[in-house]
């Protein structure tokens, strides 16, 4: 994030923290803010990002003893059953540590339909999961975080500042740069990327590590050189 704000900064981006807003008021073509203790701020627009939570009210859960938080969402096992038998919840109503985005609601419905199906009784096994803040540039993270690993002496951290990447530097990319995670084998379980194509780079190391593709093996890996593939297999 700190990477993120420097590069905002550098471009004219000005942080106001701890800011409360009461009051917006359109003044010409501009919005004036006003807050507490005399706060004004006049600017072009507004944007409005304060996150979403469950919709839980209204559902009359409560008649059938459902399990939820008014906030968070509904309880579930690990098959996403709640915990009354033979209703189960899927996606971003469930009260779960995963991310609440699209791709992780579809491998939950996937997983049920499988159950239905009786094509499987297991539990929900879910993979790495890759995702990412779109800001500008892009934070792009998978699997174990830097920050984990590093307070662990079970993995190994090691940072590349793209910086000192020529191809890289094509973009003129300053703030860039990946952070990759080992375990003790030395097997992939996490990254995080910064920069303009974070996206297709954790993407791509997703791949790596639900394969469990060891270093022997990425090495046999023949990419198209320059490639943002071919660089951060360098890494790995
Ligand atoms: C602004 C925004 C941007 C996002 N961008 C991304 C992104 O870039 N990438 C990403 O992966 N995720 C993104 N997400 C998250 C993504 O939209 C959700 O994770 C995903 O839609 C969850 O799917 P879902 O099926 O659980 O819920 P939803 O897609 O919310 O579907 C729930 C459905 O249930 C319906 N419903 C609600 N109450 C009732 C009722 N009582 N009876 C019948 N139907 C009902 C709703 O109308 C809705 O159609 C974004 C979310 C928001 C709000």
């Amino acid at each position: 994030m700190d990477t993120v704000i420097a590069d905002l900064r550098d471009r004219g981006v000005k942080f106001h923290y701890q800011t409360s807003i009461t009051a917006a008021t359109k003044r010409g073509d501009a919005i004036e803010l006003t807050g507490p203790d005399g706060y004004t701020h006049t600017t072009d627009y507004v944007v409005d990002a304060t996150g979403r939570t469950a919709v839980t009210t209204d559902m009359n859960w409560d008649q059938i003893g459902l399990e939820y938080d008014p906030v968070a969402g509904i309880t579930v096992d690990d098959h996403l059953e709640t915990n009354v038998p033979g209703v189960y919840a899927t996606g971003d109503i469930l009260n779960k540590p995963q991310p609440k985005i699209t791709p992780v609601a579809i491998f939950e419905s996937q997983y049920l339909a499988h159950l239905f199906t009786k094509e499987t009784s297991d539990a929900i096994d879910y993979p790495a999961i890759a995702y990412t803040v779109f800001t500008s540039p892009r934070i792009a993270t998978v699997g174990v975080s830097a920050a984990e690993a590093e307070e662990s002496d079970q993995y190994t951290v090691e940072h590349f500042d793209y910086q000192n990447d020529w191809f890289r530097q094509v973009g003129n990319e300053v703030h860039a740069g990946v952070s990759v995670v080992f375990d003790r084998d030395h097997q992939l379980v996490g990254a995080t990327s910064v920069g303009n194509d974070a996206v297709e780079t954790i993407n791509g190391l997703t791949d790596l590590i639900e394969a469990k593709t060891t270093h022997e093996q990425v090495e046999r890996l023949i990419y198209i050189f320059p490639s943002i593939a071919h660089s951060y297999m360098r890494k790995v």
